[in-house]
Order: structure tokens, then C-alpha cells, then sequence
């Protein structure tokens, strides 16, 4: 879809006139292309003093297999953790340097005054940061913390992630990054979706990573030997997410209505997948999805995006529409949940990925019935999660909120309100399908298992409902 604002303040020109006027300047965002290097500049590493060194030597891990080009402040304690990981860290001087990721482990700040070591990591580094450039905390969840100085501090981390996500502007995201005591050895997937440009328009987020049963994985086909299925697929963000999934190594069952026949079959035969033309809300859904996964072995994951919008205020709004959108976004996902996990048509570890919309956590005038199914969206996949944990099967669920994406859906959205929506984060512009792909295939992946029940923004940090 075209932003021709968004082109025009690419040119000098452009530049010139938005910076006089004060108007907002989108920066063309990183993605990520098969084949580069998943990060790309110099990262700042930094971290609290205290005595758990667990995360800090994660940290230093994934660093090392990144090949990573490393600085440190003088004094600070991950050095030791960086050099027993072979990494070889440069001496951060403050000089001209400029980083592509700054990264403080935080989680050993344990009151209100040990804040002040997230203030003097980033602050001498504020204006060193590149374009489409990264910013993480890492911190242990304040819901697991008794102590109230310790918890109070961990919170206190969120405000200032969301804070500099705002302010740093350029493409830069910030991110806060729970781990959970003993769950360590699950960062992996995290931080390379989060230090990557696979993260572009994913900012101002917390995630918080469990205990999970995770597995190693070939992290340039991280879905080799999946099957994977993904709902509403012949168009728009389905369609990106079943190109991306394939691109990942997974066969895609590419499901849609059988009006969608001729796109779907475009899409699903591109990408060496096979088409499953089908309505969700039919009453068989749940036993003919049960069929096309049987033909391969079974399902290593769910993605349920198919979705519609039927605006209108709840004055002017017939019933027709509030049932068809509560059926298709919300109840026709809980049905075949249901009979999906009691009819084993998901594998052990399976995952389950829904998209909610940013709609359903600030709602949204003329949207009553699309926010109320994608709040319920949110209500199920935390209720979910919580079976999940104690079922032994290792699946997960988590979703993905978007926000403003270029699609036929907002195409259809009048213009003063799209560019509205378009403009209204701190990033200035829409989010492309591929950015709901990307996030999708974070939580889709057998080294993911950590992640259960998170609900993750692709929004570009939107101001609604923030
Ligand atoms: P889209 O309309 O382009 O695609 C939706 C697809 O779902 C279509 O191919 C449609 O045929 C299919 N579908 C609809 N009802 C179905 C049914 N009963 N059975 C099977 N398939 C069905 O929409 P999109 O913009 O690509 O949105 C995809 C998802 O993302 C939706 O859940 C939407 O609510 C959500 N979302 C989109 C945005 C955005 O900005 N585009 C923002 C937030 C959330």
C-alpha cells in the first residue's frame, strides 16, 4: 500500500520541509533479508552490579554465536562473563563509536538508588545510537519478587524502556526482556528476534520468558521439518506470515474461504505449501482441518489471522454484524482450540500463535463488536497459556497485537483517520505484513518455548492504548 508521505520525507526536500513544520520523519526501517547477518553494528553491552551472573552469561553466549562485535564499559562486571564466552570485547572510550545495540542486564538492581545504573549506562550513549538501532533490558518478573524494593525496581524498568522507545525516534525499538529464575538457557530465540531487523516495528514491548521446554535449532531454517498451519493465508498479513514460515523452513497448510480459492492456491503452491479451502466457522472445521494435518503427521503449529472488520457505531451496528465478527475472530478460534488439543491434531510442543489487533486493548470508535473479539482473543490465549503450563505437552500460545498495517483492510479505512493511525507511533509510519510475519515466527519456533502467554504489540509503540 502507498504512504506517499512517507516517500516524500525520504527526499531532501521532504526532509527539509518536515523539519520546519515540525511534522513527523518515518525513516525507512531495517528488515531482515534471508542470508545477512542478524545484527548489524556494534552492540554496548552493560550490567548492574550484584551476584547473579546467569543472565549476564546467557547474554555473553548468544553474543559469541553471533559473531558479534562487542564493547564494554571499563568497569563493568559482564566482562568477566564476556571473556569466559572467547568474546574478545573492545574498550567503549566514548569516543565517536556508534552502536547498533545497547543491551544492560539489569537484573540484579534490587532497590529505588540502584536504578541509577540504567540512567548512567544509557545516558552517555543516548546520542550514539544508530538508525533502526536496538535498546534492551533484561530483568527478572516483578510478579515473582516478594521483596518490595526488588520488585518496585524490576517494574520501575518498564517505564524507562517505554520512555526511550518514544524518544529515541529514528527506527530505533526498546524493549524490556523478563527472564524468569532458571530460565536463563531460554534466551536465545528472544534476543535474536530483538536485536535483529526482524524486530523493525516491534517497540516498547515486554516479554517475559519462562521455564519452557525448548529446543536447539539450525537458526537459518529454525521451521526445517514443521508443518504449520495458518488461517485466512491467501491475502495480506496471512499471506506474509505463510511466505515467511515457509521461508523458515516450515510446508504451510495454507487455509482460506473457498472464495479465495485462485489467490490461495497462488500462495500456497509458491511456497511448496498445500491449500485448505475452508470457512472456519463451519460447524466440520475442526474435524476437515483434522484431515489435512493427519496427511502430515499432525501440526507443529496453529496460526490463527484470519479475521474481519464490520465497522459501525454500536447505535447503527445490526446483529448481523456483531455475530459475524465475535464468530470468525473469536469464538471459531476458541471451537478449534478445543478440538484441536482433544483430538491430538496439534504434536507435543506444538505452538499456537492468534493476532489480536491494538483495537482490542484501547478499543476504538466504530469497532465494538472487532475489539470485543480481539480483547477475547487476549483473554483466551492468557486462560490458555495457563493449561498449557500444566499439561506436559510442551505447546504454547501467545499472541501478536498489530497496529496500524499496510493491508487491504486499512486500505479501506478513510483517508484523514488512516493517516491518523499511520502517523500516531514512535515510528511515524504503518507497519508492513511482514512485521506481524516476523513476530509470528519468533513464537512459532521449537526454540521459543519460553514463551507462553504473551501478548506482543506489532504497533510501532502506537500511542492508542499504550
Ligand atoms: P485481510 O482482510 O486482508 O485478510 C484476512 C483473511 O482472512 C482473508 O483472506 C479472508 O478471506 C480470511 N477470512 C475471513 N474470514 C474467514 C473465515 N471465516 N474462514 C477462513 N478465512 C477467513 O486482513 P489482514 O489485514 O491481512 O488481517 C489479518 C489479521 O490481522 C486479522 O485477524 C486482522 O483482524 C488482524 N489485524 C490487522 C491489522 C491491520 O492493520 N491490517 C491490524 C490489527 C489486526
Amino acid at each position: 500500500m502507498s504512504d506517499r508521505y512517507g516517500d516524500f520525507v525520504q527526499s531532501s526536500l521532504g526532509k527539509k520541509v518536515a523539519k520546519n513544520l515540525g511534522l513527523p520523519l518515518p525513516v525507512n526501517l531495517d528488515r531482515f533479508e534471508s542470508g545477512q547477518r542478524l545484527v548489524r553494528g556494534s552492540v554496548l553491552v552493560g550490567s548492574a552490579t550484584g551476584d547473579d551472573k546467569r543472565i549476564s552469561e546467557s547474554v555473553a553466549r548468544i553474543f559469541s554465536d553471533l559473531h558479534a562485535e562487542v564493547f564494554v564499559n571499563s568497569s563493568d562486571s559482564i566482562k568477566d562473563a564476556l571473556a569466559d564466552a572467547d568474546i574478545e570485547a573492545k574498550a567503549n572510550t566514548g569516543g565517536d563509536d556508534k552502536f547498533k545495540v545497547l543491551l544492560f542486564d539489569a537484573s540484579n538492581i534490587s532497590n529505588a538508588d540502584e536504578l541509577k545504573q540504567v540512567y548512567e549506562f544509557f545516558h552517555t550513549v543516548a546520542r550514539r545510537v544508530e538508525r533502526s538501532g536496538r535498546v534492551i533490558i533484561i530483568g527478572r518478573p516483578p510478579e515473582a519478587i516478594d521483596d518490595i524494593e526488588n520488585a518496585l525496581a524490576q517494574r520501575a524498568l518498564e517505564g524507562f524502556v517505554k520512555s526511550v522507545g518514544k524518544e529515541f525516534k529514528r527506527g530505533i525499538t526498546a524493549q524490556l526482556i523478563y527472564v524468569a529464575e532458571g530460565a536463563e538457557q531460554n534466551l536465545d530465540s528472544t534476543l535474536r528476534f530483538f536485536t535483529s531487523a526482524r524486530s523493525a516495528y516491534v517497540s516498547g514491548q515486554v516479554v517475559r520468558v519462562g521455564k519452557g521446554k525448548t529446543f536447539d535449532v539450525d537458526w537459518t531454517q529454525p521451521l526445517g521439518g514443521k508443518t504449520m498451519l495458518v488461517t485466512g493465508a491467501s491475502r495480506g498479513i496471512g499471506e506474509a506470515i505463510a511466505r515467511l514460515l515457509a521461508r523458515e523452513g516450515a510446508h504451510v497448510i495454507c487455509l482460506d474461504v473457498p472464495q479465495q480459492q485462485a489467490d490461495l492456491q497462488k500462495v500456497a503452491s509458491e511456497i511448496s505449501g498445500s491449500a485448505l479451502m475452508l470457512d472456519i466457522t463451519n460447524e466440520d472445521a475442526g474435524e476437515e482441518i483434522a484431515d489435512a494435518a493427519e496427511k502430515r503427521g499432525g501440526l507443529d503449529a496453529v496460526i490463527h489471522n484470519a479475521g474481519v472488520t464490520r465497522d459501525k457505531t454500536l447505535a447503527n451496528m445490526d446483529e448481523k454484524k456483531w455475530d459475524m465478527v465475535i464468530n470468525i475472530n473469536l469464538a471459531s478460534i476458541a471451537k478449534l482450540n478445543h478440538y484441536m488439543l482433544a483430538n491430538d491434531v496439534l504434536k507435543d510442543d506444538a505452538r499456537i500463535v492468534c493476532v489480536s489487533s491494538i483495537s482490542g486493548i484501547a478499543g476504538n470508535p466504530g469497532q465494538t463488536n472487532y475489539a470485543t473479539s480481539k480483547a477475547g482473543v487476549i483473554g483466551l490465549v492468557d486462560a490458555t497459556a495457563k493449561q498449557l503450563e500444566n499439561n506436559a505437552k510442551g505447546m504454547t500460545i501467545n499472541a501478536v497485537a498489530p497496529g496500524f498495517i499496510e493491508t487491504q483492510m486499512t486500505e479501506a479505512i478513510p483517508f484523514a483517520i488512516r493517516e491518523a493511525g499511520r502517523r500516531m507511533n514512535s515510528m511515524s509510519q504503518g507497519g508492513l505484513p511482514v512485521d506481524v510475519a516476523e513476530t509470528i515466527a519468533w513464537f512459532a519456533s521449537p526454540a521459543s518455548g519460553g514463551l507462553n502467554g504473551n501478548t506482543i504489540r506489532v504497533c510501532g509503540q502506537s500511542l492508542l492504548g499504550a
